[in-house]
């Protein structure tokens, strides 16, 4: 298998089927302009720092290199992207103003590094590392994103935990600080290094991903950003890609799949509104019989039956302290699965623990449902 990258990592969590297209089948995602943007200014900081003398280079020299390094793939019309090109020199400047004052020449800059985690080869480009004087390292990774970072993003930041197993699997030196350092701020949000714990469970992580991978198990995981640029290889999106194809024309006519479409919708708001109808109905029957002491009443031609049901249960503690000295506890016993839930999310519970039962999930049997979303105009 080929040596796995965070954002390969990130992707087939986030969609293995989108991870296995563009990977695995080498389909090629659009343009962005945020890529672009994002890419030129890594690069621009990436030349700040990469001296082989402790001088940066002048704030002059920075903005020339800006304008030859431009990428300018993915933007919507020529204004848009005169904009984001102004607004990229006020961030180089700024970030030269802050860092050609302070200026301390990194341990290494866009760091290439492969390292094996428990037979899985991980590689990837840290955008710089820093010597502390406590004489440990600080990881920074730069973002162009829009948001700053909350204290959870840096704290859960995957890419992070990689990158410090990376440098402490290299150098053999403690980790001290991590960064995510937003470049349209200029701000650097750092917090400690990750506990062995976290590194334990990044390690996990990226075997299980693995494992995924080796078993071509690239199911579509619909998130936040569907569609993404391979919808028309998606099973949930590719049927309004499809043209119609003589031979699926059985059970479910490609002509009227829209129609059995709005059909079922439409079917499934009566049932929810007779459902009401009846709850409202059946109270009404409940309450005449309870007020004048009747287990039945009558029309012409139905008759229906009041009766109080009773469910029988059995009291737990009576029945185990019953059970359990005739050894006979154990084959009553069942599994409740909303409070294994509880116990894996519990946080005061070990963590190893919470992880191993979270690992003893498994599917049990499926079965088919329909879920019905209303569209935007958009959609
Ligand atoms: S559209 Fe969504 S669910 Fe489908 S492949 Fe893309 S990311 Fe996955």
């Amino acid at each position: 298998m080929r040596p796995l990258s965070y954002t390969q990592i990130a992707l087939y969590q986030t969609c293995p089927l989108q991870y296995r297209l563009q990977y695995i089948d080498g389909l090629k995602p659009k343009d962005k302009w945020y890529f672009s943007f994002g890419k030129t200014l890594h690069i621009c900081a990436e030349y700040f720092f990469k001296v082989k003398v402790p001088f940066p280079p002048s704030l002059e020299d920075l903005l020339d290199y800006y304008e030859k390094k431009w990428l300018a793939e993915g933007y919507s019309s020529a204004e848009e992207e005169a904009k984001y090109r102004v607004y990229g020199r006020d961030i180089l400047t700024r970030f030269w103003q802050i860092h050609h004052a302070d200026f301390r020449m990194p341990l290494a800059v866009e760091k290439l590094f492969y390292i094996d985690i428990e037979g899985v080869k991980l590689r990837g480009f840290i955008d710089r590392v820093d010597k502390l004087s406590s004489g440990g390292i600080a990881i920074v990774d730069y973002k162009s994103s829009r948001e700053l970072f909350t204290q959870d993003n840096l704290e859960k930041n995957l890419q992070l935990t990689l990158y410090q197993l990376a440098v402490e699997q290299m150098w053999s030196l403690p980790v001290d600080r991590l960064t995510l350092y937003h470049l349209r701020s200029n701000t650097p949000c750092s917090c400690g290094p990750r506990s062995k714990i976290q590194l334990d469970n990044a390690r996990r992580l990226v075997v299980g991903v693995a494992e995924g991978i080796a078993q071509q198990q690239f199911p579509a995981l619909e998130n936040q950003y569907c569609p993404c640029d391979f919808a028309e290889h998606c099973p949930y999106f590719r049927q309004q890609y499809e043209e119609v194809k003589p031979e699926l024309q059985h059970a479910l006519s490609e002509l009227n799949v829209a129609d059995t479409v709005e059909r079922y919708v439409s079917l499934q708001a009566q049932i929810k509104e007779l459902k009401l109808e009846l709850e409202e109905i059946k109270q009404t029957v409940i309450d005449f019989c309870q007020v004048r002491e009747l287990n039945r009443v009558f029309s012409r031609k139905h008759a229906i039956t009041y009766k109080l049901v009773e469910k029988i249960g059995f009291n737990p503690d009576e029945v185990r302290m019953l059970l359990e000295p005739e050894g006979l506890w154990d084959r009553v016993l069942s599994l409740d699965s909303s409070k294994l839930k509880q116990l894996a999310a519990d946080e005061t519970v070990a963590e190893e623990f919470r992880q191993k039962l979270t690992a003893l999930k498994q599917v049990i049997s499926t079965s088919p449902r329909l879920w019905v979303r209303r569209l935007t105009e958009e959609e």
